[in-house]
């Protein structure tokens, strides 16, 4: 073990001014709580000896999303500093609130991933992610965003990148997924906003909520570390990962239409196809009220789990439209 040292809250985050060839650990002034405190964002800075891209890693945007806590923990104790080029930033609690309230959302029940870039006078959680935006992320070359599914229900490990986009397909394809989901940006997303802002971005979702998933966080792990290594800033070769991965067009929920008690029958990554029966929905006298049939034939990336369902509830999230990567856009690919 060793040493625990205080940790001191800093207005802003100025990398170049941190130790070199160091672990620096900061707590970055953000927004006020209501007693008048900061709230304190927990950043760690590895800054290399030499010169190399700022690689950025987030995790609990969403405060019960916590897969990435552990991805980034496991990740500084793997780094040698010294031997690091560029920097690697990490910030393993970014919705400071959500994770003390064990939330996905922001304290005032706002969700920080759909409010992206924020506003530097506005609501509680619109000047939170100003300041996150601003004082954190713009400072990235790259963004590796972590998170899992939500509450109530469990992913697989997949990512969601622009896969027409070289530089966030690379990304994406050095990752070691089970599936990657072609997904355009959703406006709002720290992913939208940081790939606006010329910083590539991808989404990582490892696993369930609420829980460390060390076999998904052991895959994760070795994507960032494939990720560091395409890029320079620690040695070795690129690996093919993707290998074994599906590469969806795109994916959807299928929702309930009726409300009672839910089953879903499919596992995650299983392939169904079209006319399957996924999920039962149970009145609570033990009848059936409806059978929820898939209406297409793809891969299950989510799934329900919680067997209290109201109607419109969303029940399976499926990937459809599956693609072959080309050969050439996969790195360390021989
Ligand atoms: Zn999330």
């Amino acid at each position: 073990m060793s040493k625990i040292i205080t940790i001191k809250v800093k207005e802003d985050l100025k990398i170049s001014a941190l130790k070199k060839g160091e672990v620096n650990r900061i707590s970055v002034h953000l927004s006020d709580n209501a007693l008048g405190v900061p709230w304190r964002l927990p950043v760690i800075v590895v800054r290399g000896n030499h010169r190399g891209p700022t690689l950025g890693i987030t995790a609990a945007v969403h405060g019960d999303e916590l897969n990435g806590i552990s991805t980034i923990f496991k990740l500084l104790e793997t780094i040698d500093p010294s031997h690091l080029k560029g920097n690697l930033v990490l910030v393993p609690i970014s919705n400071v609130p959500g994770y003390l309230k064990n939330q996905r959302y922001f304290s005032d029940n706002v969700d920080l991933n759909r409010i992206m870039p924020g506003k530097p006078v506005g609501t509680t959680s619109q000047i939170y992610a100003h300041h996150f935006t601003q004082k954190i992320i713009k400072k990235f070359d790259y963004l590796l965003d972590l998170h899992t599914a939500s509450h109530g229900r469990v992913n697989s490990l997949y990512l969601r990148a622009d896969l027409d986009n070289e530089q966030t397909r690379t990304l994406a394809y050095l990752q070691s997924p089970q599936i990657i989901v072609k997904k355009y940006d959703e406006q709002g997303t720290l992913r939208s906003w940081a790939n606006e802002n010329g910083i590539p971005a991808i989404t990582v979702e490892i696993g369930n909520p609420n829980a460390f998933q060390h076999n998904l966080i052991d895959e994760t792990l070795d994507g960032v570390l494939n990720t560091m290594r395409h890029l320079k800033m620690i040695e070795g070769k690129v690996q093919d990962l993707i290998t074994d991965a599906v590469v969806c067009d795109h994916s959807y929920w299928i929702y309930s239409k009726r409300g009672g008690i839910v089953d879903v029958f499919p596992g995650l990554t299983e392939q169904i196809r079209k006319g399957d029966v996924i999920a039962k929905v149970y009145d609570v006298f033990g009848q059936v009220k409806e059978e929820i049939v898939a209406d297409r034939s793809g891969i299950v990336i989510g799934k329900n789990v919680r067997p209290n369902c109201e109607s419109g509830t969303r029940i399976l999230h499926i990937g459809v439209n599956i693609i072959a990567p080309e050969a050439e856009d996969i790195p360390g690919h021989d």
